[in-house]
């Protein structure tokens, strides 16, 4: 692994810290205040053709490796954990994925809209009975001539209401447990889709989280992605890069407590001096400091074996765990160090306490990454023969 960044990956950093600065950061609290999803925002960025980041250019991406995309995503998150949702669903569970599994002719239809933001994503796998057991899955897929009828419900779909297209799971055989699961690629004006919004979220309050409804949505057969019962295994697929976009977000978060309580630690006194002098609020510093070094290199080293193609899963759980709990630790800290203020909107720690918690709940709750590291650790192997940790029906089941 290469230590230094190259000159592309740098200015992509450099472009994308000064654009979250410049047009996010002065109404990333109000747009959390407000529970607005900015479409501005939203503009601006599909503008600038951020989300086609690591899509090869010939789709109409960036063609920027994974090292670019994962220091840009932090430089997201450094500063609105909500607009890095619209990043991770769009690139990393949709876009992605369609790269990954599409036939040329989907490749060629969708990624150029997804990336210039004409086309918005959303991925389907969690269902109100199938979260961590996402194998579970209850939206039906039944045959009629060349398409499909899909019935069932979805929930928790990040950009589920502003999405023009749904990668949605659905099972053709329950029978057939998780080979029956089949991914559809979902036009949401088709009739018989509804779409509704999550009111009341702890944080990410400035980005949409829906339910989504099918009551049999009409799906012609060309819009399978992959073939009939691959679903499964292109939903975890998907979510090692969903993952990965978590974990590098995840530093942001802890870079930016990193910035604030940085700044706020040498500004604010008490007995006649910066608190920032006190060993105890540096001690909450240090480990700040490097809980977000440790993290960048564990998502990094995903990135890294991601450019080479090399199977990644269990170093992105890993990273994606780290990471998660890491921000966690860095917010809870952040709030102290501000004291009473930190407990107040008037400061960004209190919005990035709030954001923080989801990081070990989605893509795969901090339980199921154990399972994947300690099946993975102590090789066990399940009844249906899959190899550990990469990923078991089990271990791998959740987004
Ligand atoms: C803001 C937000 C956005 C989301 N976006 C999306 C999205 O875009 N697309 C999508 O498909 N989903 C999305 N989700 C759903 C998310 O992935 C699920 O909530 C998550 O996988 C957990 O599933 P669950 O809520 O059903 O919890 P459950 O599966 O019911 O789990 C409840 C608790 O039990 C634990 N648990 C469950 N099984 C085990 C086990 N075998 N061993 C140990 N512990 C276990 C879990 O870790 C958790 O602590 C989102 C969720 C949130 C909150």
């Amino acid at each position: 692994m290469d230590f230094d960044f190259s000159p592309e990956q740098l200015a992509m950093r450099k472009h994308m810290r000064e654009f979250m600065e410049r047009e996010v950061a002065p109404v990333a609290a109000k747009n959390d205040r407000d529970c607005k999803f900015d479409w501005d925002i939203a503009k601006k960025i599909f503008a600038e053709g951020f989300l086609g980041c690591p899509v090869p250019e010939k789709y109409g991406g960036l063609g920027m490796d994974y090292i670019a995309y994962g220091l840009m995503t932090e430089e997201v998150n450094r500063v609105c954990s909500s607009t890095r949702t619209l990043f991770s669903v769009q690139t990393s569970l949709v876009a992605l994925t369609i790269l990954k599994w599409g036939t040329e002719e989907q490749k060629k239809y969708y990624l150029p809209k997804m990336c210039s933001g004409e086309f918005i994503g959303c991925y389907g796998l969690t269902e109100p009975e199938a979260g961590s057991d996402a194998a579970n899955q209850q939206t039906k897929a039944v045959k009629d001539g060349n398409d499909y009828l899909l019935s069932g419900q979805k929930t928790w779909i990040s950009c589920g209401s502003i999405a023009t297209h749904a990668l949605v799971f659905a099972t053709v055989d329950k029978s057939l447990g998780h080979k029956g699961i089949t991914c559809f690629i979902v036009d949401t004006k088709s009739k018989g889709f509804t779409a509704a919004p999550i009111k009341g979220k702890l944080g990410l309050r400035s980005s949409d989280t829906s339910s989504l409804f099918l009551e049999d949505v009409r799906v012609p057969k060309e819009n399978i992605l992959g073939n009939v019962g691959e679903g499964f295994k292109i939903a975890m697929s998907a979510l090692d890069n969903g993952r990965f976009s978590v974990a590098a977000g995840a530093v942001g978060l802890v870079q930016g407590c990193v910035d604030a309580c940085t700044r706020y630690a040498m500004e604010r006194k008490t007995f006649g001096k910066p608190i920032g002098e006190h060993q105890q609020v540096q001690a909450m510093i240090a480990d700040m400091v490097a809980d977000c070094e440790a993290g960048r290199l564990l998502y990094l080293r995903a990135a890294d074996l991601k450019n080479k193609g090399v199977r990644n899963s269990l170093e992105t759980s890993i990273a994606k765990l780290f990471c998660g709990e890491a921000a966690n630790r860095a917010a809870h800290n952040a709030v102290q160090i501000y004291g009473g203020y930190g407990y107040s909107d008037e400061y960004p720690v209190e919005r990035y306490f709030r954001d923080a918690k989801v990081l070990n709940i989605y893509e795969g709750t901090r339980e199921i990454q154990r399972l994947i590291i300690a099946q993975d650790a102590l090789g066990i192997r399940y009844a249906n023969g899959t190899p550990t940790g990469r990923p078991t029906a089990l271990a791998g089941a959740a987004v």
